[in-house]
């Protein structure tokens, strides 16, 4: 089967029009009243995609929405038994297919650990799992990392296919695309030119150099024995965590944080549940019911989201839950870097002596 094909520069906009017909599709582009932003946004005829700038938001929102309805109920007492109250549920609709086009490697790459999370686990979660179905991922090899950016040092690169199911690879005149899944084969399948010999030479280089560009950077991969060795250790989290305000802007803009609640509204007999995002970093999401809260401060915190992806779930799945897009360093409002963190967990000098 064809897994390789060549799109012009010229023809990109017809493939998109094209692939809108099929499925919602989402591409990065600047935001009509903000131009100075790039967000995921569903693609329109004549809109630019930006695929220069790291979107603000990250795509997660396409599989695991901010807030959503899970299922509708309505309550009401058995007939036959006066005791026992009945609960009718109506499950939520089939969600559309959607084509998630252009964005980079990093953030195809939070879907792995959401896989892990919400597929791979001892339950599958039926809400991702039936968006995660109808979902095709086409990323595009990096054009180059920024100085928040630290795919390399957390097992991946600006050319890692993971989480993707077709890569695009930019050469002179426009995109070489290979597919990596039976997905991706379906799409690449019906577009019309195969690659020239020249522009799969052009695309291996391009796609070798970014690959290479991140081969010195100083790894976290082998964080959790440090973050062991500092869990006790208050006097650092504190030093580290004092200008965190518990806002929760890097979890929310995070492509590999899925923390959610969920709440029931109810109107008389009748009602929604919903699931939310949520957030480690505030002070409620771990509050108990008796109104005992395990962690009170923002130090402990932070501590578990630093835990959290580069130690529990480091240990547990081979590599952290980051995929070091750099959202939380960029847009945090008192430029907390959660890559210093975890390098100075390893230091050996007391840093807070
Ligand atoms: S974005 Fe910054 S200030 Fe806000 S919760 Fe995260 S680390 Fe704290
Ligand atoms: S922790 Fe920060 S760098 Fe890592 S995936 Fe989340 S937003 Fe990106």
């Amino acid at each position: 089967m064809k897994s390789a094909s060549f799109v012009s520069s010229a023809d990109l906009s017809g493939l998109l029009v094209r692939l809108a017909e099929k499925a919602e599709l989402w591409v990065p582009a600047p935001e009509d009243t903000a131009p100075h932003r790039v967000t995921f946004r569903p693609f329109q005829a004549g809109m630019d995609l930006d695929g220069h700038r790291l979107p603000v938001t990250s795509p997660k929102k396409l599989l695991f929405p901010q807030g959503e309805e899970l299922l509708r109920f309505r309550t009401g007492r058995s007939s036959c038994e006066a005791a026992m109250e009945t609960v009718l549920l109506e499950e939520s609709a089939d969600p559309r297919p959607t084509i998630l086009f252009g964005c980079r490697p990093c953030d195809a790459r939070g879907f792995v650990v959401f896989d892990r999370a919400f597929l791979q686990g001892p339950f599958v979660d039926p809400y991702y799992k039936a968006r995660r179905d109808k979902n095709l991922v086409v990323s595009m090899v990096c054009p180059g990392p920024d100085a928040a950016c630290f795919c390399g040092a957390v097992g991946s690169h600006p050319a890692d296919t993971q989480g993707s199911d077709v890569q695009m690879i930019p050469v002179s005149e426009g995109y070489v695309l290979h597919a990596l899944t039976e997905k991706g084969q379906e799409l690449v399948r019906h577009l019309e030119n195969a690659p020239s010999q020249a522009q799969e030479q052009e695309a291996r280089h391009v796609w070798e150099s970014a690959r290479r560009s991140v081969e010195n950077v100083v790894s976290l991969m082998d964080s959790a024995p440090h973050f062991r060795k500092r869990f006790a250790d208050a006097a650092f989290w504190r030093l580290h965590t004092e200008r965190c305000f518990s806002c929760g802007v890097c979890t929310f803009l995070c492509p590999t944080c899925y923390c959610f609640t969920i709440t029931d509204e109810t109107d008389g007999v009748q009602g929604q549940r919903l699931r939310s995002w949520d957030a480690c970093m505030f002070h409620h999401f771990t509050q108990e019911a008796s109104g005992h809260n395990p962690r009170p401060t923002k130090a402990e915190r932070f501590r578990n989201r630093v835990g959290h992806k580069f130690s529990y779930f480091a240990e547990k799945h081979g590599h952290p839950a980051c995929c070091g897009c750099g959202r939380c360093l960029r847009h945090c409002p008192v430029a907390m870097d959660i890559r210093a963190i975890v390098r100075a967990m390893g230091e050996t000098e007391d840093v807070h002596a």
